[in-house]
């Protein structure tokens, strides 16, 4: 399994482009790992989970092209995560050459909603979709899936992390959320993962639905007292946010001593 992180920063990018808090400024400074698109992973080449608004920049600075995905995975529906005009590019005027294969996405109930709203045809974006439950699981093509019910918007909006399996290794895939719900790390009970990417919005920050530096490491721990980490897995914090985290560089030495990955636009990781 191949994974390439396309964007990692919370919602507003990194730095936020209204900004201007020292963290904001010394990312601006010091550019390189330190500046974060929204949120995006692709893995392999058929398979995205979460569309943020960042794909363009994304493709280009990567050199990708999309029509070889095929699934789709949506966490939830803010825009960080869901960005709906994309699937409008994906019309005879805009890919005027061949029509790439269908794509299927998936997600909860409300972002399905959006999507059948926004385009009433569906062929015309040569899309299919599908809405899910926590704690379901499905197959599409080689990988089988799983949703979790997430900790995150409550009251708003329906939010769910998914497990990818390809055959060969385990993803857990974890972000937005705050400390797993009971239900989630009793879904979670048994399985096991090669690769764990988990958000880390907070940095020093203590709002309750997403991790902190602090929630993080305990989930590591318990990620392992749980048998949860198989030989080798690699656990990644994703989805920085710069009002409660430094830049990268400062980020790094603070969870690295833990055996813990930061993420940065652009890493790629082999499974
Ligand atoms: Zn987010
Ligand atoms: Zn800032
Ligand atoms: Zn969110």
């Amino acid at each position: 399994m191949h994974l390439l992180f396309l964007g990692t920063a919370a919602g507003e990018g990194y730095p936020s482009i209204f900004c201007e808090c020292g963290n904001c400024r010394e990312a601006r400074a010091l550019g390189g790992r330190n500046l974060r698109l929204r949120s995006a992973l692709l893995v392999n080449d058929d398979l995205l989970l979460d569309m943020g608004p960042d794909l363009v920049a994304a493709a280009h600075r990567y050199n990708l092209r999309f029509s070889t995905i095929r699934t789709a995975l949506i966490t939830h529906a803010h825009g960080d995560h869901f960005h709906l005009p994309a699937i409008e590019f994906r019309k005879e005027s805009f890919t005027v050459v061949i029509r790439p294969p269908r794509l299927k996405i998936f997600g909860p109930p409300d972002v399905i909603v959006a999507i059948h709203n926004t385009f009433p045809n569906l062929d015309e974006v040569g899309v299919d979709v599908q809405s899910v439950q926590p704690f379901e699981t499905w197959e599409r093509g080689s990988y089988r899936f799983m949703s979790y019910r997430a900790f995150h918007d409550e009251g708003h909006s329906q939010c769910l992390f998914y497990s990818v399996d390809d055959g060969k290794h385990h993803l857990l895939y974890a972000t937005d959320t705050g400390p797993f719900p009971d239900a989630t790390w009793d879904a979670l009970d048994g399985q096991s993962f090669d690769c764990i990417v988990l958000e880390e919005t907070e940095g020093y920050g203590k709002w309750p639905q997403h991790m902190n530096f602090e929630r993080f490491i305990n989930h590591y721990r318990r990620f392992q007292s749980e048998g949860m980490l198989r030989p080798g897995a690699r656990v990644i914090a994703h989805h920085l946010s710069h009002a409660w985290n430094p830049v990268h560089d400062k980020v790094v030495p603070i969870l690295e001593p833990h055996g813990v990955i930061v993420a940065y636009d652009g890493l790629t990781i082999d499974l």
